[in-house]
């Protein structure tokens, strides 16, 4: 079968081989007893380990998809080798001299597959570019640039960054010298055809070489440098290739996967610079996307890394900017996969800024600070809808726990949801009854599917579901005390006069009233007996609707007699503040329920403070109002 090698160098190699070894460079492996470990799959995707490792037999076996065998077979799936390249890498890495049959023609020096090929294209195309950035006075500005984003040259060695020059020939002659076909550097993407022959596909841009978790260059992230670049983007990634699928690329993972593996954690930024940053300031673990969102694919990636112990316990960390465009990452990634986003987190710069422009401001601490203030990204979800209501009002109140309960729908593991109610319960400052009540209120509708996601694009609920104010007419039950101040206020004017000092506008809740009750104050309530007020205080109005208001208020007898009418006028002036001072009171109470007293002690004691001021006032004023 393996035709060319020698069977006793390939037994060699499998003697010397160690599979756990090879497996951990894509698999994160734990002990599962019996010497025997496993991991993640990377042949089929899992949540719970089925990938068994046996390191003293030397084999590989999945009980979730079935494919098992040898280290040599592991790496030919794994990395799609044929057989001999399999045997090659592996004699390569454990120091195997390989001797191959007589009259296998192509011996050690024969053509290896397209794989291996598009991968050393890569590796000298990445040698190429270094040295061009290093050494090259056309590549002045893009070492500038360098600098510019506070990393030395050893950072940019590091991350073997380089520079393409503007020629558009360079890379092409060099790597036609090296023997390679212009297939082969098209199908790699490092070259395209045009009517002038063939040209290098980076032209007078700054490279950051994309590698594979086993360090081998698949592609390149290139910066625009010049205003006469022919591409547009600022950004431009290798396309997708054999070898480079962007699905899956996580830009840094080569440097990361040790200290993901070893901490748990990953930390997703956006860009390049941003993972140098990074890592530059101890954060190791930093990875990034090119040039797409991140996705399911880049999730199997970090998982398989992940996995830890007993249980994937794993922390991903993202650094969404607090701006719209992150918050709709957010939202997406909260909808994803549920067992991810249990794991979720989110780091947000409160000024916007992404980790290298934070390096390079505030220096390298504050770049762990902001990967240390991570949230769970449910809560940044959270947080983010509430932040679009005034909580210190009722009805915003009710409206933003209604929006709040609907993100349950995008928690598909339902023991989570209770802890998520209690959480809209302390942050929006209502009874957890009531949101509980809310939720049931607001189980989806039949007709709509489960998978249905939420609109994380459609206009808030609060805007479609709370009525314009207007349309709740005056005569509603809850207005009875306001229409029964205004009485008062056009009939017995200099009555009410002596308890007006404590009334404010907002006594009034009704556009309507407090529409009447501001011409009344800019005229000036009199202080004796004058029946030319509700005449004049009716041409001040600035509708028919409301002169028929009035009219009605001026005409129609007050609801209590009894105890004299100085005493009721007093009585429902009093009745008109109480409510104001009950919503107050529930108002505040909301707020100390949303305020921690550990965290914020001063604002906490001052609340408490108005709180009880309050309460005194209010069985001052219902005394007053019951006529004591
Ligand atoms: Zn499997």
């Amino acid at each position: 079968m393996a035709g060319l090698i020698k069977d006793e160098d390939i037994q060699l190699v499998r003697e010397r081989v160690r599979i756990d070894e090879v497996v951990e460079q894509y698999v994160t492996l734990r002990n599962a007893g019996g010497g025997s470990r496993k991991g993640l799959c990377p042949f089929h995707d899992e949540k719970t380990p089925s990938f068994n490792v046996n390191p003293s037999r030397g084999t590989y076996h999945c009980f979730g998809c079935g494919e098992g065998g040898d280290t040599i077979k592991f790496l030919q799936q794994v990395e799609g080798l044929s057989f001999v390249e399999s045997v090659e890498r592996l004699a390569g890495k454990y120091g195997v001299q390989l001797r191959y049959e007589e009259g296998a023609q192509r011996g050690p020096r024969r053509d290896p597959g397209q794989r291996q090929r598009l991968l050393e294209s890569h590796r000298l195309a990445g040698e190429f570019y270094a040295e061009v950035l290093q050494s090259a006075p056309e590549a002045k500005v893009g070492r500038q640039f360098v600098t510019d984003r506070g990393f030395d040259q050893s950072a940019a060695e590091t991350f073997g960054m380089g520079f393409a020059p503007r020629g558009g020939e360079a890379l092409v002659g060099h790597l036609r010298g090296k023997g390679f076909t212009d297939d082969e550097l098209v199908a790699g993407g490092l070259a395209r055809r045009s009517q002038r022959g063939l040209n290098d596909v980076f032209q007078g841009r700054l490279l950051w070489p994309i590698r594979e978790m086993t360090s081998e260059i698949i592609g390149f992230g290139a910066r625009r440098m010049f205003d006469d670049d022919f591409m547009q983007g600022k950004y431009v990634n290798t396309s997708e290739t054999p070898i480079y699928k962007k699905s899956q690329v996580l830009y840094g993972i080569d440097l990361a996967r040790r200290q993901i593996s070893g901490s748990s954690q990953a930390v997703v930024v956006e860009g390049y610079t941003d993972v140098m940053a990074a890592h530059q300031a101890g954060v190791r673990t930093a990875v990034a996307t090119c040039g797409t969102a991140f996705g399911e694919g880049h999730a199997r990636v970090l998982r398989r890394i992940l996995l830890d112990h007993d249980a994937f316990r794993g922390e991903i960390i993202f650094t969404f900017d607090g701006d719209e465009a992150g918050q709709r990452a957010a939202m997406k990634a909260f909808e994803g996969d549920q067992q991810f986003v249990a794991q979720t987190y989110v780091a947000v710069e409160p000024r916007g800024m992404d980790p290298c422009d934070l390096r390079l401001a505030d220096g390298d601490a504050a770049v762990r600070e902001l990967i240390a203030s991570r949230v769970p990204l449910y809560r940044f979800v959270l947080d983010n809808t509430l932040a679009r209501y005034d909580l210190d009002r009722g009805d915003q109140r009710i409206d933003a726990v209604r929006e709040a309960v609907g993100l349950t729908r995008a928690i598909r593991d339902k023991s989570k949801v209770e802890e998520f109610l209690r959480e809209v319960s302390t942050k929006v400052g209502v009874d957890v009854d009531q949101v509980r009540e809310e939720h049931r209120r607001h189980k989806p509708a039949p007709t709509r599917s489960r998978q249905t996601p939420p609109r994380s694009d459609a206009a808030p609920a609060a805007e479609q579901q709370r009525p314009a104010e207007p349309f709740v007419s005056f005569g509603a039950p809850q207005f009875a005390d306001e229409r029964e101040a205004l009485k008062v206020l056009a009939q017995f004017p200099h009555l009410a006069r002596q308890h007006l000092a404590d009334v404010h506008d907002n006594d009034f809740t009704h556009p309507v009233g407090r529409q009447i009750w501001t011409a009344m104050t800019e005229l000036g309530v009199p202080g004796a007996s004058d029946s030319t007020w509700v005449p004049r205080l009716s041409d001040a109005l600035p509708s028919d609707d409301l002169r028929r208001v009035l009219s009605l208020a001026a005409n129609e007898p007050l609801n209590a007699t009894e105890g004299g009418t100085a005493a009721v006028v007093a009585s429902v002036i009093a009745r008109l503040q109480l409510l104001t001072i009950g919503r107050r009171i529930a108002e505040l109470k909301s707020k100390l329920q949303r305020t921690n007293p550990v965290d914020e002690p001063e604002a906490y004691n001052r609340q408490f403070g108005e709180l009880i001021a309050l309460e005194q006032q209010h069985r001052t004023l219902r005394d007053r109002a019951i006529g004591a």
